[in-house]
């Protein structure tokens, strides 16, 4: 069987070169039709969505349980283990080359299983088991300890030894178009003697890649590497929302709570761990050595660039305020996964773990505007004289993420959240 990213691999359908969904990236998403159509399972390739469930009517996919591309969301087809995924997505990619005339000559199929992307809506992709965020950027630790310890106490002891993490709200993961409400919450800055309960004035994003757990994991069991990373069925660009002056108040002793509990955004295609393969490199060198448990005999960090724009309401143009790589995280997704389990903690399909906001070395690849505007200190110039240290109401976040290939990239779509006003 030809490598899913051999070189002038191409499909029958036409797709522009900066297209995010060539034929070697077959990311999948849930999606409706304007026709009707129940919210089911799809692939996008080019300026469509391939509607599984009809292209499995005519025992073409050869996949046995058909209903799985029936249901709203990637749980069950996840639930069929990692041999399935990937040989539906070699059978997949075989019946969109240019070279097949399965589907090309076939009229009648490529009508019924082909929906011009513009027809359709796209949903959250997946039934959130839990939500865990982990912190694992050293450049963004590092930036937020100086700003709260200064330089001497940047990172805390434990950092260099474990991916840090908190478990978030399942309950909230909401995907891309989805407005998101400014939250209230207890704020009381230094200057106030006591809290009031007021809408939040910090409120911020993050910049993270969200790693789709397809696999369950049994209670009281470790992973290794091999099969946490056998786990994992794909990535989506994650928005970590955050309120700095609620989280400023409340986090301490137990970590974040309410500050990043009223949304977290995510892109609504997922990016399979096989479509990133080409992509693979080393992360950072870990030192010191972390434990054995931690260690990793191969690298498991991606190559994938991610932008980020911000578009007040007075600006048609949204501004890039970001410019980063996910390649930068000290921790990776396979190492995250291993330390979640080894406690004994059972892992679910369905499971989201965010990666924790992705800073660079440079200024411009800051993954928050907690650090972009060094905590309000330093506003930003968006455009004509539009400034901001926070976001406002009416401003829309737009993140968008792709490794590039030669001659294709695969992409991620966007994640998008506008912000509406308290109530
Ligand atoms: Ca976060």
């Amino acid at each position: 069987m030809p490598h899913s990213n051999d070189l002038g691999l191409r499909s029958f359908i036409e797709v522009a070169p900066n297209s995010d969904f060539p034929i070697q990236n077959l990311p999948y998403g849930v999606f409706s039709a304007r026709d009707g159509t129940a919210p089911r399972v799809g692939v996008a390739i080019g300026d469509y969505v391939l509607d599984l469930w009809e292209l499995g009517q005519d025992g073409r996919l050869g996949v046995s349980q058909l209903d799985v591309f029936a249901a709203p969301m990637l749980n069950p087809f996840m639930a069929l283990g990692p041999k399935v995924w990937s040989r539906t997505r070699a059978r997949i990619s075989e019946l969109l080359r240019h070279d097949n005339p399965e589907l090309r000559d076939n009229a009648a199929s490529r009508d019924r299983a082909l929906v011009p992307m513009a027809n359709v809506t796209l949903h959250l992709p997946l039934a959130v088991s839990g939500y865990t965020d982990f912190y694992s950027s050293r450049e963004h630790a590092t930036n937020v300890g100086v700003m709260f310890r200064g330089k001497d106490n940047a990172l805390q002891p434990n950092w260099l030894h474990m991916p840090i993490g908190y478990n978030g709200r399942a309950s909230t993961v909401v995907v891309s178009g989805t407005k998101v409400r400014r939250p209230r919450g207890q704020l009381k800055p230094p200057s106030a003697e006591l809290p009031s309960f007021a809408p939040c004035k910090r409120l911020d994003f993050e910049l993270e890649m969200g790693v789709v757990v397809g696999q369950p994991s049994p209670i009281g069991e470790m992973l290794t590497e091999k099969q946490a990373e056998e786990m994992i069925f794909g990535f989506v660009i994650l928005n970590d929302w955050s309120a700095r002056d609620i989280q400023q108040w409340e986090y301490v002793p137990l970590g974040p709570f309410q500050a990043k509990a009223f949304a977290t955004s995510i892109s609504p295609w997922i990016v399979t761990r096989e479509a990133l393969e080409p992509f693979r490199v080393h992360g950072p060198v870990q030192d010191p050595t972390p434990l054995p448990y931690l260690q990793q005999a191969q690298p498991n960090n991606y190559d994938l660039q991610l932008d980020v724009g911000l578009r007040a309401p007075s600006i048609r143009q949204a501004a890039n305020i970001c410019r980063t790589n996910f390649k930068y995280m000290y921790w990776s997704s396979v190492q995250q996964l291993m330390h979640h389990a080894s406690s004994g903690c059972a892992m679910n399909v369905g499971d989201l773990l965010g990666s924790g906001t992705i800073s660079g070395p440079d200024k411009h690849q800051r993954g928050s505007l907690l650090e972009i505007s060094w905590n309000g200190t330093e506003p930003i110039e968006l455009s004509g004289g539009v400034k901001r240290t926070f976001l406002e109401d009416g401003d829309s976040l737009v993140m968008r993420g792709w490794c590039q290939g030669d001659g294709y990239r695969v992409g991620f779509g966007e994640v998008e959240g506008t912000i509406v006003a308290a109530e």
